[in-house]
Parts: structure tokens; C-alpha cells; sequence
């Protein structure tokens, strides 16, 4: 989309008046007609973290824009093979809901000539807020940081597998074979690489990064901080791009937490700062590595509420076979400056851009997780701890695996069960998810734990692969 579309639609959109929600579709109606674009796809991230999608006719924009699209209630607690469970307030056949765009996003994709996207918010039928819209539940989240005079930047690494299927079945062939990091894995994919970079220019995506990865086949680009909404969005707008860009050239993607079992996995590191009157409160201040004493107690507070937060930010039956040691995962519970083995990584930038560079990297999340909720979560857990007054444990200056067993850092929860059980007791997060969405998010979470209970680690990469 170009940049003056951006500038007419820049201010954020709210179920608002309909005849201005109509003028404002009529106009970015208008300007997608002029682009080649038909049809809009419109996408919300369900509990199970896949990405699921409505499409208008362009022309039926306004409509939608006005009045929402039926959407059934069901999807809260749909699981990531597409069986249903249910839950205390969500489930069954019964009921509708309306999705309504967010005009401020959309975007004429790139690398689907005749499509546009825009992500939604979800409203009941009698025009309020669904307790389970999770980019609502972001939306709040940021609201109340806010009114608490704290300013959220946040960005998701991508990481993910270009490749084939394997006619019979067997693990997934990669799109090339060079090796980690290796040049001749940019140039066997110099065409491929360009074309996504090009597609994410083209959707006004700040690319910052982009590389080979460790894992055969995988690849990494990052995208610029920004506020928790637009950084989940954007999670979505980058993923489906690269798909789109895949398919072109007959390849698969994965973002699954796991693509062949044992080997490294996809993480989808979640980049946080949190500021205060427009200074980074991990930075010039006197605690560890100039950390600000109230950015100390953010970063001990999200360290405390880890293991709750690996329901939501690593919530996939697969996400548990990458959350192991010496897979670069974070899987112990502890924080080191540059520590990729630690959960909480502080990145402090180099000396003289530290002011805008540090930051706290959680590496244990994965793919798996819904964006708008972890970064709904994180962001009511930096809220909570930004005046508690806490400090950070000794940091773990060391792969924690080369420490002697008892005096390692305790891991994350191991499991679904346990760690849903660590989200039900956090004394924060129940309370802000509220409980129609707390408990469908478990349910998915228990009944995707039940379907790959008894799966070998095999089964279960291949049952999540496609997935994310
Ligand atoms: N692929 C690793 C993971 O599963 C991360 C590698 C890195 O540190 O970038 O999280
Ligand atoms: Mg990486």
C-alpha cells in the first residue's frame, strides 16, 4: 500500500459511527479498486494460533465496514487440527459474532495479485466486545499501560522453513542446501529472498533484518519495534506474505515450533522495551547494565511470570520438543545479558545507540502463539511490574546446561498441563484475560495436549508442521 494511503488512514479505527466507518471503507474501497484489488481478506488469529480468514468483494467493504461479517463464536476454541472442543462459556453451533476491519491496516497484498488484508476486531451481535477478541484483549492492554504512562515497543522475529513435502511422508525436503548462516544458502535463494523482501516493501513492512538460519532451510528477517497491536499484526501481514511469496515458487513454509523432530526449531522471538516519557527504561539508568530501576523490576517481573506466560507464548504441543537445552530456545527460567541458552535475553545495543537498542528479548515463545494475546500478556505483565518495586535474581552469564545439575536455573514448565496449570494459578493474567477467554484459551490448550498425548515426537512435528 503506498504511503499516502497510509497518511489518510492513519488514525487508529473503533466501532465508530457507521456512516463514518462507511466513508472511510468507500474511500479505501476506491483506492484498492484503482490497485487491481478484488477481494479483502479479512484474518483474526484464533487459540490455537492459526490464522483464520473471511473475504469480501471489495465493492462489499463498506457493508462491512458498517456492519461487521458473521463470524460463529466456535473458533475460540477450535484446535490446530480443526477439531472442536468446547468450554465453560464458548462452544457448539450456536451463536454469531461480527468481524469489523480495522481500515487503519489495510493493506493491498503484494504477493496476491487481487488481494488485500486487514486484520479485525471481533463484536458481538449487539455491538459490544467480544470477551474473547484477543486483538481487543491487546487493544486494552495497551490502553491501560498507556493511562499508566507506559509506551510498549514490541517486534516478533521470524523464523521459518522454505521447502517441499516429501511425497511419502517422510520429513520435509529444504529449498536449499547450504549451511547455517551461509551465503551460498542466499545465493541458491537470490530470487526467492528478493521476491519476499520485495512483497514486504511493497506492503510498507520495515524489514530490518534478514538471514540464513541454523536449521536446514530455515531463515530469519526481522521487522522494526512498534506499538503491541501493530507489531501483531504485523507478525501476521509478514507470514502470510512469505506463504504467498512460497507458493509462487512452489515451495511450503513452516512456522511451526518444530519442522523435523530433534532438530532446531522456528522461535518467534518477542523483541520488548517498555518507555516513559519517551526514554527506554532499559537504558541510562543504575541497575545491571544501565538498566533503570523500573525497568529492573519489568524485567523481573515478566522473569517471575515466565512460566505462566509459556501457556500463551509457547502453547503448541510441538512448542514443548524445541524447549529444550542447546537449541538456542531459552528454555530455563533465568536472564543473561546476550544469554541465547536464558529466556529473558538483555540485549543493551552497543555503547552509544543503547538509549534506543536495549531491549528484552523472550526467547522461549514460538510461532504457536497467537501475537495479539502474548503481546496482550507481556504488555499487562510489564504494566503490573513497572512499579512493584522488584529486582532481578543473579543473572546467568553461562550456557545453563554446562552448570552442575543443582545449581542450573529451574526450566520451564514441561508440558501443557503444567503450564497451563502456572497460567490458571498467576495471580495477573486470569484476571486481565477475563474468564470466557481464559478458558476457552485452556481448553484448546488441554485438548490439543489430549490429541498428541500419546503421538511420538515424530507424529507430533508432523501434525503441527503445516500448521502455523
Ligand atoms: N531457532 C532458535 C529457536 O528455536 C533460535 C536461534 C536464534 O537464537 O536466533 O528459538
Ligand atoms: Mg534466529
Amino acid at each position: 500500500m503506498g504511503s499516502g494511503f497510509c497518511r489518510i488512514y492513519a488514525a487508529e479505527s473503533e466501532l465508530m459511527d457507521r456512516q463514518e466507518q462507511a466513508k472511510r471503507a468507500r474511500l479505501a474501497a476506491a483506492d484498492l479498486t484503482a490497485q487491481g484489488v478484488r477481494t479483502v481478506a479479512l484474518t483474526w488469529v484464533d487459540n490455537a494460533g492459526v490464522t483464520r480468514a473471511k473475504a469480501v468483494p471489495v465493492r462489499r467493504l463498506e457493508h462491512a465496514a458498517a456492519w461487521g461479517v458473521g463470524m460463529s463464536p466456535v473458533f475460540d476454541v477450535f484446535c490446530v487440527d480443526d477439531s472442536i472442543t468446547t468450554s465453560a462459556h464458548v462452544g457448539g453451533p450456536v451463536g454469531d459474532l461480527r468481524l469489523y476491519a480495522d481500515l487503519s491496516r489495510i493493506t493491498a497484498l503484494a504477493a496476491q495479485p487481487g488481494w488485500a488484508w486487514a486484520p479485525v476486531d471481533r463484536y458481538t451481535q449487539e455491538g459490544e466486545p467480544h470477551p474473547c477478541c484477543q486483538r481487543l484483549f491487546a487493544r486494552t492492554a495497551v490502553e491501560r499501560a498507556a493511562a499508566a504512562g507506559l509506551e510498549l515497543r514490541m517486534a516478533y522475529e521470524v523464523e521459518w522453513f522454505v521447502g517441499t513435502a516429501d511425497p511419502r511422508a517422510g520429513d520435509p525436503i529444504p529449498a536449499t542446501t547450504g549451511p547455517a548462516y551461509g551465503m551460498s544458502r542466499v545465493v541458491e535463494l537470490s530470487a526467492y529472498a528478493d521476491a519476499v523482501l520485495a512483497a514486504l516493501a511493497a506492503e510498507d513492512v520495515p524489514v530490518e533484518q534478514f538471514h540464513p538460519e541454523y536449521a536446514p532451510g530455515q531463515l530469519e528477517l526481522s521487522v522494526a519495534p512498534a506499538d503491541p497491536v501493530t507489531a501483531a499484526d504485523r507478525n501476521v501481514l509478514v507470514r502470510q506474505t512469505i506463504r504467498a511469496v512460497s507458493a509462487s515458487f512452489g515451495y511450503q513454509v513452516s512456522f511451526a515450533p518444530v519442522v523435523v523432530a530433534y532438530q532446531v526449531g522456528n522461535g518467534g522471538h518477542l523483541h520488548v522495551s517498555a518507555w516513559r516519557d519517551g526514554r527506554n527504561l532499559f537504558a541510562g539508568g543504575p541497575g545491571p547494565y544501565g538498566v533503570t530501576a523500573e525497568g529492573e523490576s519489568i524485567l523481573a517481573g515478566l522473569l517471575d511470570r515466565l512460566p505462566a506466560l509459556t501457556a500463551i507464548g509457547a502453547p503448541s504441543p510441538a512448542s514443548q520438543l524445541r524447549l529444550v537445552p542447546r537449541h538456542w530456545a531459552g528454555p530455563y527460567q533465568c536472564w543473561g545479558r546476550e544469554n541465547r541458552e536464558a529466556a529473558l535475553r538483555l540485549v543493551t545495543g552497543t555503547v552509544g545507540e543503547r538509549d534506543t537498542a536495549a531491549n528484552a528479548e523472550l526467547k522461549s515463545f514460538d510461532a504457536a502463539a497467537n501475537p495479539y494475546l502474548l503481546g496482550g500478556a507481556v504488555t499487562a505483565a510489564v504494566t503490573a511490574a513497572a512499579g512493584a518495586g522488584l529486582t532481578l535474581p543473579l543473572e546467568v552469564p553461562v550456557d545453563p546446561a554446562s552448570l552442575p545439575e543443582g545449581r542450573q536455573p529451574p526450566r520451564l514448565p514441561s508440558g501443557l498441563p503444567a503450564a497451563v496449570a502456572a497460567l490458571r494459578a498467576d495471580d495477573l493474567l486470569p484476571g486481565v484475560l477475563g474468564e470466557p477467554l481464559l478458558e476457552a484459551f485452556c481448553a484448546v490448550r488441554l485438548a490439543e495436549h489430549a490429541i498428541f498425548a500419546d503421538a511420538s515426537p515424530e507424529a507430533t512435528v508432523a501434525g503441527t508442521r503445516w500448521k502455523y
